[in-house]
């Protein structure tokens, strides 16, 4: 069926002053710009239309047709913008752009509203039917995030970071410990060969240095 599109499709239909600041419709826009916190803080008190919520009617090839609240639970992904009248994929909008080859052919739904109700449940349905990659590694993507940003789960950057440090200390205690040995040694007039070098092929005797970094 061919959209019957009107010219106030995808546009604002409310006042701003109407709508909630979490209205994903009125921080469209600005979402590129948006840092990890405000991400998160999006993502935690998007606006969602509760119960008593009256959606409005478009007239759909002479029918009228609005948005169906029980959408929102089919699809727990789905976020209704009130000041557009159209819906988005939340994880898709916020972090489809990282991951995706495909991401390029999303557009309603991620890069505007989806407004079509007639229609709508289908499009809906397509989009989380597991085939659409870009939506899957969304999904995860926004899963992630809120697991690193609640602190549960530490970045991977972090991880390296720990490793690096715990690495450099090890190696600083090794190096301190050899200084030790060697300072040791030449303080106390004590060759660092020792008796294994009157016997090469007994493996048992160490050399004084080897034998003082072990005893250490
Ligand atoms: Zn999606």
């Amino acid at each position: 069926m061919a959209e019957n599109v009107t010219p106030t499709r995808g546009k604002p239909v409310e006042d701003k002053a109407n709508c909630s600041p979490f209205d994903l419709g009125v921080l469209f826009e600005e979402l590129r710009q948006f840092s990890d916190q405000r991400k998160f803080e999006l993502i935690n008190n998007v606006w969602r239309p509760g119960s008593t919520f009256l959606f409005p009617k478009t007239k759909e090839s002479g029918r009228n047709r609005r948005f169906n609240s029980s959408w929102l639970q089919d699809f727990p992904w789905l976020v209704y913008s009130r000041y557009l009248d159209g819906a988005f994929c939340l994880p898709c909008v916020l972090f489809a752009r990282q991951c995706g080859r495909n991401s390029a052919k999303l557009d309603k739904l991620v890069k505007s509203p989806l407004t079509f109700w007639t229609t709508a449940f289908n499009r809906l349905s397509n989009h989380a039917n597991g085939k659409c990659s870009t939506h899957n590694l969304s999904v995860i993507a926004m899963n992630n995030f809120v697991r690193v940003m609640k602190q549960e789960v530490v970045p991977v950057d972090q991880q390296l970071n720990t490793i690096l440090q715990q690495q450099i200390a090890k190696n600083r205690t090794i190096m301190a410990s050899l200084f030790k040995t060697v300072l040791f040694c030449g303080r106390n007039n004590i060759a660092f060969r020792g008796s294994r070098d009157e016997d090469p092929s007994n493996e048992s005797l160490k050399g004084n240095f080897q034998a003082l970094c072990i005893f250490e």
